[in-house]
């Protein structure tokens, strides 16, 4: 099954609203409806302007985390209804810098993956294994570790509309993305997991790279047969990068 390439820009905590709506019209403009399918997910407090901007733009909304609780009483969260009502299509769920910064499990992972998908959001679920565990020849079983409890929450056919993303935490943000043969055969383990459970789950789920990706590294991983397009940090900030990356897909 052919699966169309999906490029999000996560740009994290930074900008104001100001600059979030420039960097979005910039985006939606360097890419007028080419290249692979695009999102951004811009901090909470821009959402609203961005999805302004991007609207009948081709280019989708995204959120870079939901809370795992129904609406009510939790002071600082957002909830799944509140991103679905400001337009949002996508959302990133489990990205290292909140597993590892602010201790989130693989349960609390899979609550939100569940919580996005009750509202009609699709979930970028992400995984990735750290320095440590790659060097001690944990990478592959760290990862499967974090699928196993993605499948065991949403069920082999959910996982079908969810994304995963393979982001290697030594490659986020250092300028040293994994080789396309490396990060390829994590995706390819990753395929085959999903596929344990349902190999058409497997053949639909599009897996993407992110680590480091950039405007001259992009084809060379996007050429891989598993990798399906790429979560991207820092490069996503520049519309021009980010719209060079977004024409790599093939
Ligand atoms: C990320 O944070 O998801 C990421 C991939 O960052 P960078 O592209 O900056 O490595």
């Amino acid at each position: 099954m052919a699966r169309r390439p999906l490029v999000v820009g996560n740009w994290k905590m930074n900008g104001t609203v100001r600059e979030a709506a420039e960097l979005a019209r910039a985006v939606a403009a360097g890419l007028a409806g080419e290249g692979a399918e695009a999102a951004v997910c811009p901090p909470f407090p821009c959402l609203a302007e961005v999805g302004r901007v991007v609207d009948g733009t081709g280019v989708a909304l995204g959120a870079q985390d939901v809370s795992r609780h129904r609406p009510g009483s939790h002071t600082g969260e957002v909830s799944a209804e509140m991103l679905h009502d400001l337009g949002c299509r996508w959302v990133i769920v489990g990205h290292s810098e909140r597993r590892t910064g602010l201790g989130e499990t693989d349960e609390t992972v899979r609550a939100k993956l569940d919580r996005a998908r009750e509202c009609g959001l699709a979930p970028i679920a992400c995984v990735g294994e750290t320095l440590e565990q790659r060097e001690a020849g944990e990478a592959d079983r760290v990862v499967r570790r974090q699928v196993d409890a993605l499948l065991d929450g949403a069920g082999s056919e959910a996982v079908a509309g969810c994304v995963v993303a393979y982001e290697p935490i030594w490659a986020i943000g250092t300028g040293r993305n994994a080789a396309p043969e490396d990060a390829q055969a994590m995706h390819r383990g990753i395929r085959a997991r999903i596929a344990e459970r349902s190999s058409a789950a497997a053949d639909s789920v599009r897996i993407l790279y992110g680590g480091s990706v950039n405007d001259n590294n992009a084809a060379g991983l996007f050429a891989m047969p598993d990798i399906d397009g790429g979560l991207i940090g820092g490069a996503s900030l520049d519309s021009g990068r980010f719209a060079a990356i977004c024409r790599a897909a093939p």
